[in-house]
């Protein structure tokens, strides 16, 4: 005997109501229980019907598939592929619905539902990259950047609902709002995003002008960011709550800030220390003095030269690097001086070096040492 379509059995139509199928299902089971129906003995297999029919209707996972499928989704070896199969009627009610509630105990959380009760999937938002490029000395000194962030927002139009005013977004039927369908692949029962509403668990007969249906319009913000001083190329700034709005009233993702620091004409960066060149004239290098040096605030510093410094030296000037993103101490900077030979001389000037040079005895602190190293080098050599 062909089975009867489930909402003849409930005498209900086909877009009736959650309420409106619990309400038939009430009065028929009333009307058909064995209790009051002894002398009615087919009342007890009409009953079974049911209960069968609202064990399926009830439940808007199993009535999206019989919606579908028919029959045939709980029938053994399950519809085709794109299907859905799990422990439905199998002609013991009670079996039947035993059976579901042990499945959706084990599968309610993964399948991101709990008896059917949830109707749209609040999800966060998405998080948002902001790649900053600052110089050096906005690295040092922190700053403010007022930042433009692309992106999408609630539409204020339709409050976020996709639906144009006046008319209330529906259930989607392929779903019933779970926004994600069971389908049977080999053994497993898997799940994936309902293809009707995108996941949204509603759909929209009237869409919203304003945004086209999708609730969610783009919008550039504007952010005004404070870069704290010391950050450098790696840094993230989170600002949590700024990224892409979420959807069905989920929160919203955060907004990363990827900083990048330029490379600088003059000062390297080592970490938290600065190093820079610095040409010291030759007279200064011999006879001593004092050289002025830039530092990344603007100022400028006077810096001591020792008599007789060597090109290569390293001075440092401490807490004069970066400061440190964490508070504390500053690092250093490092000078490293660069001895400069003169070049286009007057005749006066090459005239008093030709007197230095015949004045002097030798007063270099390396070439004989070096030369020394050479003759032995040589003496190694021819035995
Ligand atoms: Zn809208
Ligand atoms: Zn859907």
């Amino acid at each position: 005997m062909a089975k009867r379509d489930y909402y003849e059995v409930l005498g209900v139509s086909r877009n009736a109501t959650e309420a409106e199928i619990k309400k038939a299902y009430r009065a028929k089971a009333k009307e058909l229980h064995p209790d009051r129906n002894a002398d009615r003995p087919e009342a007890e297999a009409l009953f079974k019907e049911v209960n069968e029919a609202y064990d399926v209707l009830k439940d808007p996972q199993k009535k999206a598939a019989y919606d579908q499928f028919g029959h045939a989704a709980f029938e053994a070896g399950g519809p085709g592929a794109g299907g859905f199969r799990h422990g439905g009627p199998q002609g013991d009610a009670d079996f039947a619905s035993a059976f579901s509630d042990v499945f959706d105990d084990l599968f309610g959380d993964f399948m991101g539902h709990r008896g059917g009760r949830r109707r749209t999937a609040a999800r966060r938002g998405s998080d948002l990259r902001y790649n900053l490029r600052v110089t050096l000395e906005e690295a040092y000194a922190g700053k403010r950047q007022t930042i433009t962030v692309p992106g999408s927002a609630k539409c204020e139009s339709c409050d976020g609902t996709g639906a144009e005013d006046g008319s209330a977004p529906v259930t989607c039927p392929t779903c019933s709002g779970m926004g994600k369908v069971r389908a049977q692949q080999g053994f497993f029962t898997i799940e994936r995003t309902c293809p009707t509403c995108s996941g949204r668990g509603q759909v929209v007969k009237n869409p919203c002008r304003a945004c086209g249906g999708s609730g969610r319009v783009h919008r550039e913000r504007t952010l005004n960011v404070n870069i704290p001083p010391g950050v450098e190329t790696g840094t993230r700034i989170r600002l949590a709550g700024e990224g892409e709005a979420g959807v069905n009233g989920g929160p919203p993702g955060d907004l990363y800030i990827f900083i990048e620091v330029a490379p600088h004409p003059i000062f390297e960066r080592e970490g938290p220390d600065l190093h820079c060149r610095v040409p010291v004239p030759m007279t200064t290098a011999a006879l001593g003095g004092e050289i002025e040096v830039p530092l990344l605030d603007g100022g400028r510093t006077r810096v001591k030269v020792p008599a007789g410094v060597q090109s290569g030296k390293q001075l440092r000037l401490r807490e004069k690097g970066m400061p440190n993103l964490r508070g504390g101490r500053h690092g250093d900077l490092y000078l490293e001086l660069q001895v400069e030979t003169p070049v286009n001389l007057t005749p006066r000037q090459k005239e008093l070096l030709r007197e230095f040079e015949a004045a002097g005895k030798d007063n270099s602190p390396h070439s004989s040492n070096f030369f020394s190293k050479v003759k032995s080098f040589w003496e190694g050599m021819t035995g």
